[in-house]
């Protein structure tokens, strides 16, 4: 526990601070795509870049602890009382230079709003990115990523408060170590996000389509072809509504935090000897279709959901009446069925990296980020 109260002079200097709304009954579970987790001490909700500042200053001089929450589609939150501040990033201002194709946007822009309103102005470069939940602020925070597409191919740099020293400046980004669903803000609590500077191209023509389903989907008859945005776009949401992977409310498949583990890096030799097993369970054919590519310095890169399904974990395991169960349209989503408990997820999470380590010898390392839970 915090050894640090929320003393009322707190509670009045964020009350009395322009563009903070105070809310002491949200629980995690009405912040996360997952609608899973207990009570933070308060909720601050920040709607202005200013607001967020002063907010996070405040408490972090009080010493009490705080996470910042975007959209709460990255997150497994622990049930229960969260000896936690929740600071709500909700800034939406977005500015696009059509001329430049220069875009920033305030942290708590909701992300696809923005990938949806430079496709419509007819800029290019995170049409591939369409249809990710979540905050503007968080995208550099994991680097996100999907169709052969992450923020880091067009994010120049972010406005960073710097929690350490309350400084606020822009970073460029080649200084946040972007790597594959990786920065150094992730799992760290170094920065808040609070804009986000783009350069994206002004020819109305999407980045080359390197992932080969999309351009299937389209039609592209050349390898990294460019292509229309809006066509993009569209394509990439109708691929990722078949599995799951845009929220909808009505559906429980959506009830999550996307691909629940990364595709896991490991040695060649592993990578020989998951395809010597799957090659004894499955199969010679199976075994030659596994998803494998080289990640540099006698490393591959496998696909989690891929490994998942061939350990023995079928969409929508373990059965119908379970609270939480992988999606029904994809293995890599584990997902709330709307009475879950973070426990009952995280049991899940449990039981199908043990499976897929004790057939393959690869350990599954999740996504999200986890808050006062663990999966060891
Ligand atoms: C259905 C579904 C599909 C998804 N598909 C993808 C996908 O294709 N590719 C992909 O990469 N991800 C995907 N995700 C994961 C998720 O949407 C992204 O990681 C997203 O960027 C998280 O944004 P958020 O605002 O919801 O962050 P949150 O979940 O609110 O926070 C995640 C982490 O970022 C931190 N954070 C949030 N905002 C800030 C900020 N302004 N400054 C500093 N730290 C901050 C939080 O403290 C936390 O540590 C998916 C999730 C779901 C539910």
């Amino acid at each position: 526990m915090s050894d640090s109260s929320l003393t009322p002079d707190i509670f009045a200097r964020l009350r009395e601070t322009a563009g903070i709304a105070l809310d002491e009954q949200s629980r995690f579970s009405d912040l996360t795509t997952l609608h899973l987790g207990g009570k933070p001490r308060l909720t601050v909700q920040c709607e202005s870049t200013a607001a967020a500042v002063s907010a996070v200053t405040a408490l972090d001089a009080a010493n009490i602890a705080l996470l910042i929450v975007g959209g709460g589609s990255n997150l497994v939150v622990a049930d229960g009382q969260l000896d936690l501040v929740a600071v709500v990033m909700a800034q939406d201002a977005l500015e696009i230079d059509l001329d430049t194709g220069l875009v920033c946007a305030g942290a708590g822009v909701v992300w696809d709003e923005v990938v949806a309103a430079t496709v419509a102005a007819g800029l290019g470069g995170i049409e591939c990115l369409s249809g990710i939940p979540g905050s503007t602020g968080a995208t550099p925070v994991q680097n996100v990523g999907a169709y052969g597409a992450e923020i880091s191919d067009v994010l120049t740099r972010v406005r960073l408060l710097d929690r350490s020293t309350g400084a606020v400046e822009w970073v460029a980004a080649s200084e946040l170590d972007l790597g594959y669903r990786h920065s150094n803000l992730k799992f760290t609590s170094r920065g808040v996000v609070l804009e986000v500077e783009l350069q994206l191209n002004v020819d109305g023509l999407s980045a080359p389509l390197r992932f080969g389903e999309l351009a299937r989907g389209l039609g592209a008859s050349e390898p990294s072809q460019r292509w229309p945005v809006a066509d993009v776009r569209e394509q990439v949401l109708k691929l990722r509504r078949g599995k799951g992977m845009v929220v909808d409310p009505a559906d429980h498949d959506t009830w999550s935090a996307g691909s629940f583990f990364t595709n896991p890096v490991v040695d060649d030799a592993l990578a020989d000897s998951v395809r010597e097993q799957v090659r004894a369970i499955r199969g010679e054919s199976d075994a030659e279709r596994m998803p494998r590519f080289p990640a540099g310095q006698g490393t591959s890169k496998l696909s989690a959901a891929w490994l998942i399904d061939r350990a023995g974990f079928d969409k929508g395991f373990p059965n119908e009446s379970a609270p939480a169960r992988l999606s029904t349209k994809h293995t890599l989503a584990l997902t709330n069925r709307g009475t879950a408990q973070t426990a009952d997820l995280v049991d899940l999470a449990r039981t199908v990296r043990d499976g897929v380590r004790e057939k393959f010898g690869v350990t599954l390392v999740p996504e999200p980020v986890w808050v006062g839970v663990s999966i060891d």
